[in-house]
Parts: structure tokens; sequence; C-alpha cells
């Protein structure tokens, strides 16, 4: 742990030494591995290779990390988890679930700042919103300030899409990604999950046909929420083409090293969610024999 780099704490702004923070929760990269075929993550631009974990880079001492941590945590064995294994109506949430919304749109914030610090006209309304979620993160302020934090849970898709519809399964079920958003007048900070899609508005433009999907200090969000902010679902159909097209440029030795990864462990591959995404298309290919 000595080669760990000093420097200030992004969050807290402490000089300490600073841990390789994960920008995506390493819990969920677990999970991801652990429910894969075979157990391995690939990145979406290089499929080629394998991902032994997601982005991560020196950001946070390690007092904030733990501090991330709690609400990771929390987020994972109170939503993330239950929403695979138990059927519920509604979930209720504390101020933890906030907080990890604030937390993973504030790291997004910080990941961009290090590889492609905003320039354009947005570069101020960026660097607030950090300001804003870095004081609430470290209980300066008793809320993130004015712009709101949304949090939609996906159902699989069962929609043709014209023939997109495997690759947008596993786009939204088994992906990961970040992203800055800059649609019809607002700027959001995106950061989807598997099964999850968190958005915080930067901008006092407010999310449309956001439904049920607003977090607020604690409350009650339901399991089935609407979505239908059509710019947004667009940008989500040209990530899965994106998606798509980066699988059929996976060369055919790599395909071959996945086939016979997948042959070693059968029982990871029988029990793994990239196969009951398989027969989930399976099946919907026969019900609707397309
Ligand atoms: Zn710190």
């Amino acid at each position: 742990m000595s080669n760990l780099r000093v420097g200030n704490c992004r969050l807290c702004g402490n000089r300490s030494k600073l841990q390789e923070s994960h920008i995506v929760p390493k819990s969920i990269g677990k999970w991801l591995r652990e429910t894969s075929a075979t157990g391995y993550l690939r990145s979406v631009g290089s499929p080629n290779k394998r991902l032994q974990d997601l982005h991560k880079m020196p950001l946070f001492c390690s007092e904030c990390e733990q501090s991330i941590g709690r609400d990771e945590k929390y987020f994972k064995e109170r939503i993330f988890l239950p929403i695979h294994y138990e059927v519920r109506a509604t979930f209720e949430y504390e101020e933890s679930l906030l907080r990890f919304a604030v937390s993973l749109a504030f790291r997004t914030l910080c990941y961009y700042e290090r590889i492609d610090p905003p320039k354009g006209t947005d570069a101020a309304e960026l660097l607030g919103a950090s300001y804003r979620w870095q004081r609430y993160l470290l209980g300066k302020e008793s809320s993130p300030g004015f712009g709101s934090h949304h949090m939609f849970i996906v159902d699989p898709v069962e929609d043709h899409l014209n023939g997109l519809r495997r690759t947008m399964n596993s786009y939204l079920l088994r992906s990961v990604s970040i992203d800055i958003l800059r649609y019809d007048g607002r700027v959001a900070v995106l950061t989807k999950l598997p099964w999850f899609i968190f958005m915080s508005e930067v901008t006092d433009v407010p999310l449309l046909g956001w439904k049920d999907t607003q977090l607020s200090q604690k409350g009650t969000i339901p399991r089935q929420q609407s979505l239908t902010d059509e710019s947004f679902l667009d940008y989500m159909m040209d990530r899965a083409h994106q998606t798509e097209t980066a699988i059929q440029a996976m060369s055919p030795k790599q395909q071959q090293v996945i086939s016979s990864d997948a042959l070693r462990a059968p029982e990871r591959a029988y029990y793994s969610q990239s196969f009951d995404l398989h027969r989930f298309e399976k099946s919907l290919s026969s019900n609707f024999e397309d």
C-alpha cells in the first residue's frame, strides 16, 4: 500500500494518501463478474480486453472512501439485491440512497474533470454542481441544492426494437457507463448501472417524462416507474447500437476465448444472468416468432 499517491482528497480537500477510488461502485463490478457466464468483465469500447475492474483513479482519502462506501453498501443491500431476489411493489428508502445518487454524479464529474475537463458554456454550471454535491456529501449542507436526482429501475425490454432488443437488454441489464448529457437545453449527469439508471440535473431545466423517479431525503419509490423522455430514449438506442457494433468487431479469437471460459465453468454459465438473458430472448422469440 506504500505506493499510494499523496495528494489532496477531491472530497474533503485534506492532504493524504489517495485511494484508488472507483468511479462506478466496486461492489457492482463484483456482482457483474459473479453473475456473468465467464466471470470476467469486458469493456464495451475494447471488448477484446478483459476488464478486471471498473474505472478507478486516485481521488479520495481513506476516510472519504469509507463514507462513500457506507452509502454504496446501503444501496446494494437495500435496493440493488432485493430488486433481483424479491417481488415488491415499493421500496422504502432513507437518505443514504440520495447520498449514493449524489456520490455517483459527483464521481462522474471528478472523472471528466481529470480526463476531459469541461470547457464549453456549461463548464461553470458543472463546477457549481460539483461544489454543491461536494458540500452535501461532506455534511456541510443539509440538501444537495437545486437540481433533482433521479433513479429509474429498469425492466427487460420486450419490444422487438427493430432487432435491437437483445443488445438493448445487454446494455440496460449488464453494462455500466457514465456520461454528461446535454439535450433540450439542459445538462445532466448519467451513471448507468446494471438494472438502474441514475440521472442528476446540473442545470435548472428539469427532466421531463421521468415519473416516480425523483429521490428526496427519504421516502418510497415504486418498482414500476415510467420513462417517456424521448431524447433520452434515443440516446439509449444509440448506446445500444454502439454496443452491438463493438461486439461484432470482436475478433474470432476472442469469441473463442469467451466460449472456452464458459466451457471451463459450465455451472457458472448455466446459472449466470448472461444465460438468463439468452433464455429470456429465446422465450420471447418463440412467443412472437420474430
Ligand atoms: Zn477525504
